[in-house]
């Protein structure tokens, strides 16, 4: 395998208009969209434009398929410890990098820097963990199972897989997925969010530098053509998808129907208890950072918070107000920023579209981001959002904004906040605020939700864990990363075998049975 460190690749190709153009990256280097059509690619914290992303078409999906499909046997015929060598290198230039990755994700998403930067460490802990691939990839062995037979098991690659991610983790979610599945000895294809495509540009280089061969990993960027020409593809074995819950299920269905295996993460509506005897500050404090951080464009955002007692969530609200109150809204590049703009214009009418229908609905909006004190500009800001007297039956309650909209529900009981959560078409993340062992392990083993936190608002497991939700969060058997991800990425194959030196049993048509 070659080792050589390449030369800075150019990785956005100049264009007859103003702004240049990303490129895919195929056969281990940047390749220029062919099929004409593009997408703009925004600066939310401004408001422009600053580059297009090529959406591909049949023709650059066979190609990219194609490069894969030729580096697939070679790639997983690797010792893998020679396979985690690769992703040990990544790891280092990964980490020189990382300013890089912050500027790169900031510049394109909105959310500031330290989250940024954050997104990314999150990240690289999934490279960690796929280090440890040769452990991770051990059989199980089983001597004498019939008389002089011993029989054995071994975990296999796929060949050629895909992953198909969001907008709002552009390193951390394709990190979740391309790490365990090239350290299985499969090959990637990424196929990333068209709002933000160039971090993945900057993985494919750092692999390459870290000695990855060509064709292992491939960036293809694209809309909805795209991704059903990879749901499709006969050479594609298997399609890891994270996005919003519509998509997830279609995503799930075609794939599936093609074949594939597939793995679809949806969308959320992370609920919060507050229990009276909580302590209010902390729970404020985790509020606050759960729910407006990264604008809440995030799936493990807290978006509901359920306040048990009404005194709980009139005292609960008088220590949410002044933090709010303090929150600084500005461009993510700027030192001390906490709430950066949204992710495009579209999305930010979409999230106010939102705040007023909650007051339709007759909720009663505390704090109305609206009328903050936003930076001058063209950028996509809106402040942060606090509703009051929530109710099930709304919308607002019942669907995902994604923005920085808080709303609290008031319940009488611990078992009624419970239910709400339990009756939620989500099941994606949830957590509770308490100082009642009884209480936080009723909710533990009862609520009906994949990832669960006890005084931590954002319970995002380690790379060493699992990711993924319940009910209408996650579509498939598997989560991402961790021991799921090991398991989604490999087929089983289970070998019995015998040597002639053993005893002769002579010609039998029945069943083998152990006798
Ligand atoms: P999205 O569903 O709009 O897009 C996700 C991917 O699907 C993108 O690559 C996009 O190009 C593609 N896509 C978009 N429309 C499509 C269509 N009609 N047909 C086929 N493919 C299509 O999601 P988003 O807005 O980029 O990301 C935000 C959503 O992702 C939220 O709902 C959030 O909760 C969810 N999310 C979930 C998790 C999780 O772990 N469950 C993690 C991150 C984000």
């Amino acid at each position: 395998m070659s080792t050589a460190v390449t030369p800075d690749l150019n990785l956005k190709t100049p264009s007859s208009e103003t702004v240049p153009t990303v490129t895919h990256w195929i056969g281990g280097k940047p390749v220029a969209g062919v099929s004409g059509r593009t997408s703009d690619v925004y600066n939310p914290a401004t408001g422009q434009v600053q580059a297009k992303v090529p959406l591909a078409n049949k023709a650059e999906m066979d190609v990219v398929v194609a490069a894969a499909r030729a580096a697939a046997p070679g790639w997983g015929a690797q010792p893998p410890l020679r396979r985690a060598r690769v992703l040990f290198r990544f790891r280092e230039l990964f980490e020189q990098h990382l300013d890089e990755f912050a500027a790169i994700i900031t510049s394109e998403h909105g959310k500031v820097l330290s989250d940024a930067k954050g997104e990314a460490t999150r990240g690289l802990e999934v490279v960690e963990f796929a280090t440890g691939i040769p452990h991770l990839l051990k059989g199980e062995f089983s001597e004498q199972v019939g008389t002089d037979i011993d029989s054995w098991s071994m975990r296999q690659p796929l060949g050629v897989v895909a992953g198909i991610t969001p907008f709002n983790f552009p390193a951390m979610v394709p990190m979740w997925m391309f790490p365990v599945a090239l350290a299985c000895g499969n090959c990637f294809i990424l196929k990333p969010s068209e709002r933000d495509p160039s971090a993945s540009l900057l993985i494919a280089r750092l692999l390459k530098e870290a000695g990855l061969p060509d064709g292992v990993f491939s960036v293809v960027h694209g809309d909805k053509e795209a991704v059903d020409l990879i749901l499709e593809h006969p050479g594609i074995a298997a399609v890891s998808f994270v996005g919003s819950t519509p998509i997830a299920e279609y995503v799930y269905q075609k794939g599936t129907s093609h074949g594939k295996r597939v793995q679809a993460l949806g969308g959320a509506k992370n609920h919060m208890i507050v229990m009276p005897d909580a302590d209010l500050d902390q729970a404020a404090d985790a509020l606050v950072g759960a729910a407006y951080g990264s604008a809440g464009e995030r799936c493990m955002a807290i978006s509901v918070a359920v306040a048990v007692t009404n005194a709980t969530a009139d005292a609960l609200i008088e220590k949410l107000k002044p933090r709010i109150a303090k929150l600084q809204i500005s461009p993510g590049t700027e030192a001390g920023a906490e709430l950066g703009p949204l992710v495009t214009g579209i999305h930010l009418d979409k999230v106010k579209s939102y705040v007023a229908l909650g007051k339709t609905e007759g909720a009663e909006l505390l704090v109305d981001g609206r009328e903050a004190s936003l930076p001058r500009g063209e950028g996509f800001f809106l402040g942060a959002c606090l509703f009051d007297h929530v109710k099930p039956e709304m919308r607002i309650y019942k669907e995902e904004i994604f923005g920085p909209v808080l709303g609290i529900v008031r319940a009488n009981t611990f078992e009624t906040a419970m239910e709400l959560i339990n009756d939620h078409e989500f099941g994606n993340g949830t957590s509770i605020f308490t100082r009642d062992g009884d209480t936080a392990r009723n909710f533990a083993h009862n609520v009906q939700v994949g990832m669960v936190g006890i005084n931590v608002p954002i319970p995002v497991p380690m790379a060493f864990h699992s990711f993924g939700g319940w009910k209408r969060s996650l579509f498939g058997d598997h989560a991402m990363h961790g021991p799921e991800g090991v398991r989604f990425y490999t087929r089983i194959k289970t070998v019995t075998a015998r040597w002639p030196t053993g005893i002769r049993v002579g010609v039998d048509t029945s069943m083998p049975t152990l006798g």
